[in-house]
């Protein structure tokens, strides 16, 4: 019996409500045997009873019936799950030193906004005097590179940590940044897990106030595993007002609450289009968005037009968010937003 064998057999147990085993997820600490005695130690950081439980029964269920395996003891040491925004905390999570804040922007399907929300989001909370940092989290498509007109390739520093890049006063990183534009990337599954944990953890933030991530489109173990990595204060689901994309939205709230990550509140993306007769033209359907929040009893944070301006300052990296809010109303929708998040999640 030796502890790598068990580690394997661990990889049996999942993490209660997903696909992935808690030894990828990195909850099992240590692993001893010796003669007659199998000891295992997992933590976890949760406030749900029921979660530790659940893993405490998984891990006999798989070890005991094992032959010679002799007495088995799993410890589960249950790790204060910080309170965030007055509620909750997330699995396993450590903070980024030098960060007060980590807004996580999340979308249950792609194509929504999400990326120009973190953006524009981020641009507006800058805008209110606070240090603010961007991390594009999305592996398979990254944006914000784009987003924010940036085609250099970030350094590393002494600690072989990456120095983020800087652009409208904003510290910026990418998975982009570090990726060729022609090489798209094939890592998948406890490649892409590892992959992002690690880029999380070696970006020099400094001293930031907030840092926001664009998380991938979705509700899976990636995503899982990045508000596990990080302690996340909030996050803000990204939606249209169409029924595709409020399915997926719901299925994003449920996730998140799931493993305690407070839920800030929806964004309606491309709520409508305005012509130049100033009337709106509800492409997409009118306030799915609006009913979807209430039905799921969490705030509609607002509500962001759809118009040109904002597509074509998204793809030539100065964000609309950098219009004065006086001159455009989508400006002035994140900007409104951005003062939402600094009401909701205070920097002390
Ligand atoms: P996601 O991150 O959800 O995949 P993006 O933020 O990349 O979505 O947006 C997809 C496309 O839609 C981009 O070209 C972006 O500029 C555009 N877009 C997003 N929101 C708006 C909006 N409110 N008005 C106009 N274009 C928008």
């Amino acid at each position: 019996m030796s502890p790598d064998f068990i580690r394997e057999a661990l990889r049996q147990v999942r993490y209660p409500g997903f696909s992935r085993d808690i030894i990828s997820f990195g909850l099992v600490k240590d692993v001893k045997c010796e003669p007659g005695l199998v000891t295992v130690h997992i933590e976890v950081a949760t406030r749900d009873p029921k979660i530790p439980e659940k893993i405490f029964q998984d891990c006999h269920a798989i070890l005991d019936p094992l032959p010679d395996i002799g007495t088995v003891k799993v410890e589960i040491e249950i790790k204060d799950a910080p309170a965030a925004a007055g509620v909750g905390g997330s699995v396993g999570k450590s903070s980024i030193p030098g960060v007060k804040r980590i807004i996580a922007v999340a979308s249950g399907k792609g194509g929504v906004g999400k990326s120009t929300v973190a953006s524009n989001l981020a641009v507006a909370l800058a805008a209110t005097g606070a240090k603010v940092g961007l991390c594009d989290c999305d592996l398979y498509g990254p944006s914000v590179a784009q987003m924010f007109g940036i085609d250099e390739k970030p350094m590393a520093n002494e600690h072989d940590e990456i120095i983020p890049l800087e652009a409208h006063g904003l510290k910026l990183m990418s998975m982009g940044f570090l990726l060729d534009d022609r090489s798209p990337v094939i890592v998948r599954g406890p490649m892409a897990t590892r992959y992002t944990q690690q880029f999380l953890r070696q970006v020099a933030w400094g001293d930031l106030d907030y840092l926001v991530l664009d998380l991938p489109p979705g509700t899976g173990d990636i995503q899982l595993t990045i508000v596990q990595t990080v302690t996340v204060d909030g996050t803000i689901i990204v939606t249209t007002p169409q029924e595709v994309a409020l399915i997926d939205a719901r299925k994003a709230v449920s996730m998140f609450a799931k493993v305690n990550v407070p839920i800030l509140g929806l964004i309606e993306n491309m709520a409508w289009f305005e012509g130049d007769d100033g009337k709106k033209y509800f492409i997409f359907g009118k306030e799915g968005g609006v009913r979807e929040a209430e039905y799921m009893n969490v705030p509609l944070l607002g509500q962001i037009p759809i118009n040109i301006e904002t597509r074509e300052r998204g793809d030539s990296g100065a964000p609309v968010a950098l219009v004065s809010p006086a001159q455009s109303k989508v400006s002035a929708a994140f900007h409104d937003l951005a003062a939402k998040i600094r009401a909701k999640v205070p920097v002390s």
